[in-house]
């Protein structure tokens, strides 16, 4: 499959933050969003894998790639953007606060303070989502809107990963609650277990690789 390079923005750095899409004037389209997190290589590995086997395939199905959307907190293995801002918690949604409780979930100085959420907010408006899915890790869950519940659920029967409709904790100012409650469409945030003594990158690709491969493959119409 042919993908189209583009540059979406730019970070705080000024590094390019770039997308891959396979087709530019489809309705609507399938995101496929990795390292919002800097912290988190798991997601990377994992789209990296699988962005390998898209370009071997032929899909119509509209879709795009970011395979780093935090590219300064990955060269430094920060969660957060180069302003010491957590991603996940800066989008522009009624529930954003500004009060966190851990160094690491600043939210901004406001709602969509950051370049990295102004850059993909642009793509969204330019390209509008039917379905994101965004790769965290942590704990092994597919964390999902009813929006997105069956292909949760289609992907658990290959990892065994619990399908929730919530973390467990309050994400205020997430992607999650502004794909739920202002883009409409589809969310799951998917969480990757870490990297551990007991577990490589190449063996998480693995546990994962027949689930998304095969949602791929029955999509072909
Ligand atoms: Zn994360």
């Amino acid at each position: 499959m042919q993908y189209k390079a583009i540059t979406i923005g730019q970070t705080v750095r000024g590094q390019e933050i770039l997308g891959y899409l396979n087709q530019d004037h489809a309705q609507s389209y399938i995101y496929l969003i990795a390292g919002v997190h800097g912290d988190e290589p798991e997601g990377v590995f994992v789209l990296e894998q699988l962005f390998s086997w898209l370009k071997t395939q032929n899909f119509s199905t509209s879709h795009i790639i970011i395979p780093v959307l935090n590219p300064d907190g990955l060269a430094t293995n920060n969660r957060v953007n180069s302003n010491g801002v957590d991603l996940n918690r800066n989008w522009p949604t009624t529930d954003w606060a500004k009060e966190h409780n851990k160094e690491r979930y600043f939210p901004g100085p406001k709602p969509l303070s950051e370049p990295e959420n102004i850059a993909l907010l642009k793509v969204f408006e330019k390209y509008k989502p039917k379905l994101i899915i965004s790769f965290h890790s942590w704990q092994p869950m597919l964390d999902c809107n009813a929006r997105a519940r069956e292909i949760a659920e289609y992907i658990a029967q290959f990892n065994n990963y619990k399908v929730v409709n919530d973390i467990g904790y309050p994400t205020p100012g997430s992607l999650g609650t502004y794909a739920e409650k202002v883009l409409q469409c589809g969310i799951l945030t998917y969480e990757l277990p870490e990297v551990s003594e007991t577990k490589s990158l190449k063996e998480i690709w693995q546990e994962n690789e027949q689930g998304l491969k095969n949602y791929f493959l029955k999509m072909i119409t």
